[in-house]
């Protein structure tokens, strides 16, 4: 349970971070304050929340908002402009380029942040009224591979199971999950299951993660050969006569043809370790806890999906739980686990360039269908272009409007300076956003239209499970901010199209989804949410939480699929997949010998426009990074806390070094997080290969050819001040949120003289400064104080004794000074001569290492479930306790 107390008059809403879905009460007081605690009552998380979620009130600030309409001028600036100025631009300049150029010059670009009601109205604008199926979704680059493999092996994009079906497995197989920082709340239910009914737990990835440390076994599988493991598995099974014949025989095709690819693939165990790089007992293990445990569950997630492979991966995976028949029953599964917040909810409008809409396809049935239903005069004859063909197509030019709603492309896509640069050729380039601080906002957005943000905006989302929850509002929409699906509408008006989006609020437009899930569906198509087609405004704002299908006249239950076939194919029969032999897209070589991997850190959500803002949520990793195995590292001249250039054939960036014995040797890890709106050099999607899957068109992200190389900086320091400052070029950094004012870690080659003088340029002018110099060990120290409180600090000092900010921090982040602190401010250390207080270990409860390592020894603590106790540490989300076993381990020791 969460810690945080329930405001009386909260309101019932849906964290808008990951695919777990977790129910949120949030209470706005009158002195603006947020209290933000889990749903106990909500079917996803009974009340738990992970880091990110715990922390959402800390992002609620407005100071980056996009407030209002703007427009850009001639010379380059953005002037503000109103509502209509803005609308009729983007009206006008859509009208224009499809009439001389057709439909297929412009396209969307959506997002799994937008609402389902925002989702369906972009959706239903370009593929019923525009023509163009050119309508794509940053889901592309997280899920696509789940949803090509559902559909070649279900015939639909279909989940088959539900949480609960976590509760129940005996085995929990996770493929490329790192669920302990990516769903932590979900994990938690993993553990718990392992607690209470001894439920064993497997973990296949490449990296050893924080998620592997509470495994039974931990499969350090070679980058890419996912596939080869679960054919070797499933040769495995049907040598040992362990597959379920009744069940292929009655609800399957294409057994014979799959299990002779793989057993082509891999035969044995013998065969698969050699494919896969593991250890012989490890996969014979593997093999038969699978085989020796009806309930299993395999769970995947990014590290599948971010493949060139990824959708045989996909099906390399379901084809073992089919041969099985351990399928759609309590506690067994596949089970793929959404990145996104809304992508299930994409996927359900037809937010997917290949998807029309309501889980149809582009069958001359399936237009005709929605025509219908749409009135619509203008439809889409077939599949639009994936996320990266169409930013490709803008690149050519042959794409020349683009509207994006609530994503970055400019950090996220591969090549992504490329692609940057390309948005720049864009006649007609339309954001619909709620910060200024988006990198694809700098790239020359012309008309910004200010969307509504969590908190203020209304409609629902569906989690991995397929569970429809309810986003309320609780805040008011600052400035001019509207909804996404109302702006969509206006344009739509303008557009000629007044009646078919008259839409009053989120509610109509959800009645008409729901609508179109049932219309001529007689059971043919998956989705199917008809029992809520005719909701009052009332009962659409009441909703509780429900997973699809909610079929008019049925009763509202969970309901798992394909226990007893009745697969969504042409004759109901589930489709086993041949997969290729895996193989990596891209080789390695001499002059790039490693693979990157890129991922995420456990506080941080995407481009960190949200997460980035919330002082906590900075501490954990503040700098971006990039992992590497020490052997590789040595042989790279590279240390721990130095800092890489990592080139790829598409790009390259600076980034801290960071030594983890967990990192194969080969392979490098580095996040995606960072964008130039947060540090220097540091967008990782630059350096990712534009490699696409061929079913799902989704890129390989997880193994570009890379190397690495030391880059030397002489100096490093910090700065706190109470706006962001800007510095000199060429200066390695990353911004940091604290709380009342703007952090900055940096790296630099410019010496402290030279700092002295910057430094003074920086800081309040009419502030009283405090100064400390020691030319021989190259320090400098600034301090600027206002009627006692701290206004700004900069340390500057030798990158071999990297200047410690946490005391520094704290202490700029107090509303006053106290004298004793004052003196010995620039000492770095507090009044009670406490120079460090460590990292950010448990985000929930602000725990640092030095707490914990304090408690370890002074022996107030001698296990999890000490520091637990006495510090709160790992009690909430759980995400941290792999990082508390492992400083237990370390200082015990060394006690
Ligand atoms: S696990 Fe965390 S990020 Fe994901 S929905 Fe729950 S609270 Fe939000």
């Amino acid at each position: 349970m969460n810690a945080l107390p329930t405001h009386p008059q909260a309101v019932h809403t849906t964290c808008p971070y990951c695919g777990v879905g977790c129910g949120i009460l949030a209470a706005a007081d009158p002195a603006g304050g947020v209290t933000i605690s889990g749903d106990p009552a909500h079917p996803a998380n009974f009340g738990r929340l992970c880091s990110k979620g715990s922390a959402l009130a800390e992002t609620l600030a407005l100071d980056q908002r996009l407030l209002h309409p703007m427009m850009r001028r001639a010379d380059g600036s953005l002037a503000r402009v109103d509502w209509e100025t803005a609308l009729d631009a983007v009206a006008s300049g859509l009208r224009t380029i499809i009439d001389r150029d057709g439909p297929g010059a412009v396209a969307f670009y959506l997002s799994g942040q937008l609402l389902t009601e925002d989702y369906y109205v972009a959706n239903k604008l370009m593929k019923g009224f525009l023509g163009s199926a050119d309508v794509d979704t940053n889901s592309r680059l997280c899920m696509a591979s789940a949803v090509a493999g559902h559909r070649r092996a279900f015939g639909a994009d279909t989940v088959p199971g539900v949480y609960r079906d976590i509760d129940e497995a005996d085995l929990i197989v996770l493929v490329g999950s790192n669920a302990a920082w990516c769903h932590p709340v979900l994990y938690k239910r993993m553990m718990t299951a392992k607690a209470e009914r001894g439920t064993k737990l497997v973990v296949v990835d490449p990296r050893r993660t924080a998620t592997a440390e509470n495994a039974d076994l931990s499969l350090s599988i070679a980058p890419g050969m996912d596939t080869a493991l679960f054919c070797g598995l499933l040769a495995h099974l049907a040598d040992r006569r362990a597959l379920d014949f009744a069940y292929i025989d009655r609800h399957t095709t294409g057994f014979v043809e799959a299990l002779a690819r793989a057993r082509e693939i891999a035969v044995d165990v013998a065969t698969t370790a050699r494919a896969t790089l593991l250890d012989k007992r490890d996969v014979a293990r593997f093999f038969d806890l699978f085989r020796d445990t009806e309930r299993v569950v395999t769970c995947f997630s990014q590290g599948v999906n971010q493949s060139a492979q990824g959708t045989d991966k996909v099906n390399a995976i379901i084809n073992v739980h089919l041969a099985t028949g351990r399928i759609g029953r309590p506690g067994m599964g596949p089970f793929s686990l959404t990145g996104q917040p809304n992508a299930m909810g994409g996927r359900e409008v037809g937010g997917l360039a290949n998807q029309l809409a309501a889980h149809m396809g582009f069958s001359l049935a399936e237009i005709d269908c929605v025509r219908r239903f749409w009135k619509a005069p203008r439809m889409a004859q077939r599949e639009g272009r994936k996320a990266v063909d169409m930013f490709e197509a803008i690149e050519r030019g042959s794409i020349k409007a683009l509207w994006v709603m609530a994503t970055n492309p400019a950090v996220t896509l591969p090549r992504a300076n490329a692609m940057r640069a390309a948005l720049r050729n864009l006649e007609l380039f339309v954001i619909s956003e709620n910060t200024l601080s988006n990198d694809s906002v700098a790239a020359g957005a012309q008309v910004l239209l200010p969307a509504a943000a969590w908190g203020e905006k209304d409609g629902t989302v569906t989690n991995s499970e397929r569970r429809i929850s309810r986003q309320r509002a609780f805040l008011p929409p600052p400035g001019d901010a509207q909804p996404d699906w109302w702006i969509v509408s206006e344009v739509a008006r303008r557009l000629g199209f007044a009646d078919a989006f008259a839409y009053r609020g989120p509610a109509d437009i959800f009645r008409e989804h729901a609508a179109l899930s049932t219309f001529e569906n007689n059971g043919q198509r998956d989705f199917d949410i008809g029992a809520l087609a005719a909701l009052s405004d009332r009962a659409y704002d009441a909703l509780d939480a429900v997973t699809w299908p909610a079929r008019k006249g049925e009763p509202a239950r969970e309901t798992r699929f394909f226990a007893a076939g009745n697969f969504y194919t042409s004759d109901g029969r589930g489709r086993f997949v041949t997969p290729e032999r895996p193989r990596p897209r891209l080789a390695t070589s001499k002059e790039f010998p490693l693979r990157l991997n890129t991922g995420r850190v456990r506080d941080q959500w995407h481009t960190m426009t949200r997460t980035g803002l919330s002082p906590r949520l900075g501490s954990h990793s503040p700098e971006p990074f990039v992992e590497i195995h020490p052997d590789d590292a040595g042989a790279a001249k590279l240390v721990e806390g130095g800092f890489a250039k990592v080139t790829t054939p598409f790009g390259s960036a600076a980034l801290k070094v960071s030594l983890h014995g967990g990192q194969q040797r080969g392979s490098i890890f580095a996040p995606i997080h960072w964008s130039d709106a947060t540090a220097a050099n540091a967008r990782v999607g630059d350096l990712v290969a534009p490699a696409n899957d061929p079913f799902s068109g989704q890129p390989e992200s997880k193994a570009t050819p890379a190397r690495v190389e030391p880059i030397v900086f002489a100096y490093r320091g910090f700065a706190l001040t109470r706006r962001p400052i800007r510095l000199p070029p060429e200066t390695w950094h990353a911004r940091v949120a604290v709380a009342r004012g703007s952090g900055v870690l940096f790296a630099t080659n410019e010496p402290p003289d030279v700092w002295q003088a910057i430094t003074q340029r920086l800081l309040p002018a009419d502030a009283e400064l405090a100064e400390y110099t020691d030319a021989s060990r190259g320090l400098t120290r600034m301090a600027a104080l206002c009627g006692g409180r701290l206004e700004g600090v900069i340390f500057v000092g030798p990158a071999a004794a990297a200047q410690q900010w946490d005391v520094v921090r704290l202490l700029f982040e107090s509303e006053s000074l106290a004298e004793r602190d004052r003196r010995i401010l620039l000492s770095g250390r507090n009044g009670n001569g406490v120079a460090e207080t460590g990292a950010l270990v448990c985000a929930c409860f602000g725990v640092g290492l030095a707490a914990i390592r304090d408690a370890i020894i002074t022996g107030r603590a001698v296990s999890v479930a000490d520091i637990g106790k006495t510090l709160r540490a790992g009690t909430n989300c759980g995400s941290c306790v792999p990082e508390l076993r492992g400083i237990v381990e370390r200082f015990a020791r060394a006690g």
